[in-house]
């Protein structure tokens, strides 16, 4: 358990953030906020310095889960709602690895809704990006998650019955230990939480408000920008009740707080397992295989 993480010695190397983006075509319509989100992934590569080598870029199945075609690193594409497992087995068998799971509302919080708890209670290494749009964009235009009540859709002609499902408020109930929010528009703000959820060790949630203006009429961009406030200054990122009391107060007023809005320390799962095949194989070095033959009878 004392021993350095893994990824705490990210592999560096020095390259610009056009070197971490692919030749793919892109197939986002023109004004799609996913490009926003894009663009502060790469620089937050940059900046860091990560190694492309050591980069595995993990998405389920949506207009954003596309977003792994456009980095230059490994890559699954995996199945709707799955992202989160598949990435959590990568990081397990490859703690030194860094890896990025991008993924819409509806990918995340529906289909793979029933994921989310036990990544943030787990607290795999990871940063996962919530490329929230509150609509399905590929499926073209029904009601999501996230969709706002006053939101008419394909499925919902009147408007919506449900309550829309707050990211920020689940992840912080649920035990994330990093848990930011921006507009993807907000490039500046985007990279830096991306950056942030990257250097930190546990499972990172970032919530980016990406607007989709083929299917989503009402939460356009300008309204996601009018929206958006920064926390205030002292907000201590350290005190999860602030940080659900920040996030009330704001959406009774019809805001959206955006910034780091909470952090902690814990150890991960794999720090777990590698303490785990230390104190009962007495292995001195993490390796899922050990572990697995430590569960053979
Ligand atoms: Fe973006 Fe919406 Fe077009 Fe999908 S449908 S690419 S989310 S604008
Ligand atoms: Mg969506």
């Amino acid at each position: 358990m004392n021993a350095p993480h893994p990824q705490m010695h990210l592999h560096k190397v020095e390259l610009k953030s056009k070197d971490y983006k692919t030749d793919a075509t892109s197939f986002w319509c023109a004004g799609c906020g996913h490009y926003g989100v894009l663009t502060g992934l790469l620089r937050s590569l940059a900046e860091i310095g990560v190694d492309p080598n050591y980069l595995v870029s993990v998405s389920g199945i949506g207009c954003s889960s596309r977003l792994p075609y456009f980095v230059n690193s490994y890559k699954m594409h995996t199945l709707h709602g799955r992202a989160g497992p598949v990435a959590t087995g990568v990081q397990l068998a490859r703690p030194d690895l860094s890896v990025v799971v991008s993924g819409g509302d509806g990918d995340g919080f529906s289909i793979g809704g029933g994921h989310m708890p036990h990544l943030a209670r787990k607290n795999i290494n990871m940063v996962y990006i919530l490329m929230d749009n509150h609509v399905y964009g590929l499926t073209k235009g029904q009601c999501s998650p996230t969709s706002r009540q006053v939101m008419k859709t394909t499925t919902t002609p009147y408007g919506g019955l449900e309550e829309p499902l707050d990211p920020i408020m689940y992840m912080l109930t649920y035990g994330a230990t990093f848990v930011g929010q921006a507009f993807a528009g907000n490039v500046k703000l985007a990279s830096q939480l991306i950056k942030e959820g990257m250097e930190h060790k546990g499972f990172a949630f970032i919530n980016l408000l990406s607007q989709c203006p083929s299917f989503n009429d009402i939460d356009t961009a300008q309204a996601f920008k009018d929206a958006c406030e920064q926390v205030p200054d002292g907000h201590d990122t350290s005190d999860l009740v602030a940080a659900m009391a920040t996030v009330n107060a704001a959406k009774k007023e019809g805001r959206i707080p955006t910034g780091l809005l909470y952090k902690t320390e814990r150890p991960t799962l794999d720090e777990r397992m590698a303490e785990l095949v230390t104190r009962v194989g007495g292995h001195k070095d993490y390796d899922l295989r050990k572990i697995i033959d430590l569960a053979r009878p």
